[in-house]
């Protein structure tokens, strides 16, 4: 599984990674194959705009989180998911534990300080401890294309929960900018697709 991915993110335009996290992850680009998704099983988050965090596991695997708009795991083989089209996906993982987190951070999420939530309830349950936590801030829209700058307001998150600045990756991608790779909301309305965010610990 963990190969497959790398594999299929080398050279391709499907999936794209961060060198910075050590663990099988990535986001999907414009038109990729959902059945080409090589986590078999995932758990989902409802995503209604909320900074609801989720502790998930096994039994949990091929569900959708109501209320939920993060989700963490310290559990092997439990594939977590998000899905996006302009918002921010915020990717964490803590290899010391393991642990790993993913956040669907639109405007309202990234207002309610999701991110730093998500790292709070990582340390809580988990004993994650910030300064090992390793995190990817995906493509999403930049400043260039709306009014308000998630990246950085999400960047502060991080940093602001004690994770060292050299320790976070922000995808220099904005969805609204690169049409041939992505969906953007803001630019091709309601009706567009969704980009795939998957992140698990490496078996
Ligand atoms: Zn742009």
């Amino acid at each position: 599984m963990t190969e497959k991915a790398s594999k299929t993110s080398k050279g391709s335009s499907e999936l794209l990674t961060s060198k910075l996290i050590k663990a099988p992850h990535y986001i999907t680009t414009r038109g990729f194959d959902l059945n080409k998704i090589d986590f078999r099983q995932v758990v989902t988050a409802e995503q209604v705009h909320s900074n609801r965090v989720a502790v998930v596991g096994k039994t949990d695997l091929s569900k959708t989180i109501p209320g939920a708009d993060a989700l963490i795991t310290a559990e092997k083989e439990v594939a977590l998911a998000v899905r996006t089209a302009d918002c921010v996906p915020v990717f964490l993982y803590d290899d010391k534990t393991p642990a790993v987190g993913l956040v669907h951070a639109g405007w309202r999420g990234t207002a309610m300080n999701i991110t730093a939530k998500t790292l709070r309830t990582m340390e809580k349950e988990f004993g994650s401890r910030p300064e090992d936590v390793k995190a990817w801030i995906g493509p999403c829209i930049k400043a260039c294309c709306y009014d308000c700058d998630l990246v950085e307001l999400n960047l502060y998150q991080l940093i602001g929960s004690g994770i060292e600045a050299e320790r976070v990756e922000v995808s220099p991608l904005c969805t609204g900018c690169e049409q041939s790779l992505f969906y953007s909301y803001r630019r091709d309305g309601s009706g567009t697709g969704r980009l795939y965010s998957l992140i698990s610990i490496p078996i």
